[in-house]
C-alpha cells in the first residue's frame, strides 16, 4: 500500500475538530474558485478549505490532519500552472488557504528586508516596498493574485530574473510548519548564514510537499530612478542573443528584462483582446522587449540609442521604439503581460515552460518548429519568454478555426517532442512553473536518478505519512 493509499478522506469528525481549533471562518466549504486553475485542465476536490489566521493555527491544523492521516493541499493565489494547488483524486483532502495571513509583519530600511506573511499578494508587497522607497523586484503577469507562499512554493521567476534572480534569490529566510506540526523559525535578515543545511532553499520550490511556508523575509533593493524600456525588432532569436550580448557589454548588470516575443503573440492579442494597443507593426517575426534601470545621471536613453545604432549597423536589429513616458512604458508591459491571457482565450494543445542553455536556444527554436509541423502542418506556435535567462514558453495551438479538443490525442506526442528536445539540448522541462501534478512523470523521465532517490528520502524523512500536498512533485513510496 502506498503512502497515498493510506491517506483518509477528511470526514465530519476531522472537520469538526478543525473548526473548533480554527474558530469562526476557519473552515469553509470548498467553493468552485478553489477547485479550478488558470488553464482549466484540472478540477479539484476537497472536503473543506481551512483558513488559519496565524502560524500557530496552521501548526494546530497540520497536527490534526497528521493525526487523522488527511491530506493537506496548500493554496495561495491559485494561479499555479502545473496543478500543484489542485488535487483531483480521492481521498478528499483539505485545502489550506493563506488568505487570512496576508500582512506585512515588518519592514526594515537598514536591513532592506520586509517580512511578509504567506498570504500577502505580490502586488501589495511591491506597493508596500515602493511606498518605503524600495523595490521588491519579483514581477509577473499574475502578481495581482499570486501570493508569497505560492511564489516561494514554486520558486517563481518572471520578468526580472536576469538582474535579480528567481524568488529564492529574493528570500533570506522562511518561517514554516512541518508535517508534524513543528514550526521552523527561520526569518533571517542576514545574507550569510552557513550554519548547517539551508532549509530555506529546501522549502522554496518544494511546492508545499515538505512544509508550509507561513512567512518570509524578502530582500528589498534600491528603486532605479532612470528606466529605459524599448521594443526592438530582431531578425532571429540568434540575433536577439547577439543584441543581449551587446547590451551586456555596453550597460552590464542593469538590464532587468529581455523578453523575446514571436509575432504570433500579437496576432493572438489582436484576435482575442483587440482593446490592447500593440507595438508598431515591425517587419520581423521576432521582437524583444527590454528594460534597464539605474541611478540618476545614467543617461540610459542615450545609451540605448547608441547601442541600438550599433546593432542596426551590425544587422542585429532592424527597428525599435524607446518608451518616451511612463505611460508608454506601462503600455509596452501591458502587451507582454497580457500574452498569457490571450493564449488562454485561444486554447493551447500543449503549453511548455522550458529552459535552454542560451548557446543552444536558437537551435531549439529551429528544430522544434519543423518537428511539430511534421505532425500537423498548420499547428500554430506561440513562443515567447524570458530570453535573458533562457526560459521559453513554447506553446502549441491548433490550426486557426479549430478547437483544441480535437487535438487531445496529439497532446502527449507534442509534449514529448518539445520536452525531449529541451532535455537533449541540456535544458529543463520545468523552468519556472514547477512540477505540480502535471510534470510528475516528466520528473521521473528526465530527472537524474540519484536526485530522485534523494528527493524521495527527504520526503519520507520530513513527511513520513505523506499528508503534505499528496501526489505533487513526487509520488511517495
Ligand atoms: C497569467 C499568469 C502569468 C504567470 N506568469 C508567471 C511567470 O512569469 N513566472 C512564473 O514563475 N510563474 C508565472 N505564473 C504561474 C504562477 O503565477 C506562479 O506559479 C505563482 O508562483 C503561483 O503563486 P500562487 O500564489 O498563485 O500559488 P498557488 O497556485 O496557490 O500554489 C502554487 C504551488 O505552491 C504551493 N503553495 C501554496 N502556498 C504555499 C505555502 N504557503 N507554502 C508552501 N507551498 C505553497 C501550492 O500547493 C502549489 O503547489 C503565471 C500564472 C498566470 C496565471
Amino acid at each position: 500500500m502506498t503512502v497515498k493509499e493510506r491517506l483518509r478522506p477528511a470526514g465530519n469528525d476531522v472537520l469538526e475538530r478543525l473548526a473548533a481549533a480554527l474558530g469562526t471562518g476557519g473552515v469553509v466549504p470548498a467553493e468552485p474558485r478553489y477547485l479550478e486553475e488558470p488553464r482549466g485542465r484540472y478540477h479539484g476536490r476537497a472536503a473543506a478549505v481551512l483558513r488559519p489566521d496565524s502560524t500557530e493555527a496552521v501548526a494546530t491544523a497540520i497536527r490534526i490532519c497528521a493525526d487523522a492521516r488527511v491530506g493537506v493541499v496548500p493554496y495561495a493565489g491559485g494561479t499555479g500552472l502545473v496543478g500543484g494547488q489542485i488535487m483531483e483524486q480521492a481521498p478528499a483532502p483539505v485545502l489550506l488557504s493563506f488568505e487570512r495571513m496576508n500582512g506585512v509583519r515588518s519592514l526594515d530600511l537598514t536591513d532592506n528586508v520586509m517580512v511578509a506573511e504567506a498570504g500577502a499578494i505580490l502586488a501589495d508587497v511591491r506597493d508596500r516596498a515602493a511606498k518605503a522607497g524600495r523595490l521588491f523586484p519579483l514581477s509577473l503577469a499574475s502578481e495581482g493574485t499570486a501570493r508569497i507562499g505560492g511564489l516561494l512554493g514554486t520558486n517563481a521567476g518572471g520578468l526580472n530574473v536576469l538582474r535579480y534572480g528567481n524568488a529564492r534569490d529574493l528570500c533570506l529566510g522562511v518561517e514554516a510548519v512541518f508535517a508534524d506540526g513543528s514550526i521552523h523559525h527561520g526569518l533571517s535578515a542576514v545574507v550569510k548564514d552557513n550554519m548547517g543545511y539551508d532549509l530555506r532553499h529546501l522549502l522554496i520550490g518544494s511546492e508545499g510537499t515538505l512544509g508550509l511556508i507561513t512567512a518570509a523575509s524578502l530582500r528589498l533593493f534600491p528603486v532605479p530612478s532612470e528606466i529605459a524600456t524599448a521594443w526592438v525588432a530582431v531578425p532571429s532569436p540568434r540575433a536577439a542573443l547577439d543584441l543581449l550580448g551587446l547590451m551586456r557589454a555596453r550597460i552590464g548588470g542593469v538590464i532587468s528584462a529581455f523578453e523575446l516575443i514571436h509575432r504570433r503573440a500579437f496576432e493572438f492579442l489582436a484576435e482575442t483582446m483587440p482593446q490592447i494597443p500593440l507595438p508598431p507593426a515591425f517587419e520581423t517575426d521576432w521582437v524583444v522587449l527590454t528594460e534597464a534601470g539605474e541611478g540618476p545621471g545614467a543617461n540610459l536613453e542615450a545609451r540605448f540609442m547608441d547601442l541600438f545604432e550599433t546593432a542596426l549597423r551590425a544587422g542585429t536589429c532592424t527597428d525599435g521604439l524607446i518608451a518616451q513616458s511612463e505611460a508608454q512604458r506601462q503600455s509596452f508591459w501591458t502587451v507582454r503581460e497580457t500574452i498569457p491571457e490571450a493564449n488562454r482565450h485561444v486554447g493551447s494543445i500543449s503549453s511548455h515552460d522550458v529552459s535552454i542553455p542560451p548557446s543552444r536556444l536558437a537551435e531549439f527554436i529551429d528544430r522544434a518548429g519543423p518537428a511539430l509541423a511534421a505532425l500537423e502542418p498548420e499547428v500554430r506556435i506561440n513562443c515567447f519568454g524570458h530570453l535573458g535567462d533562457g526560459n521559453l514558453h513554447y506553446n502549441v495551438f491548433p490550426p486557426k478555426g479549430r478547437d483544441r479538443r480535437a487535438f487531445d490525442t496529439m497532446r502527449a506526442t507534442v509534449k514529448s517532442i518539445v520536452h525531449d528536445l529541451a532535455s537533449e539540448l541540456g535544458g529543463s522541462v520545468g523552468a519556472e512553473h514547477g512540477v505540480g501534478r502535471l510534470k510528475v512523470p516528466d520528473l521521473v523521465k528526465y530527472g537524474d536518478p540519484a536526485k530522485l532517490r534523494a528527493m524521495r528520502a527527504i520526503k519520507a524523512a520530513l513527511d513520513p505519512a505523506g499528508i503534505l500536498n499528496p501526489g505533487a512533485v513526487i509520488e511517495a513510496g
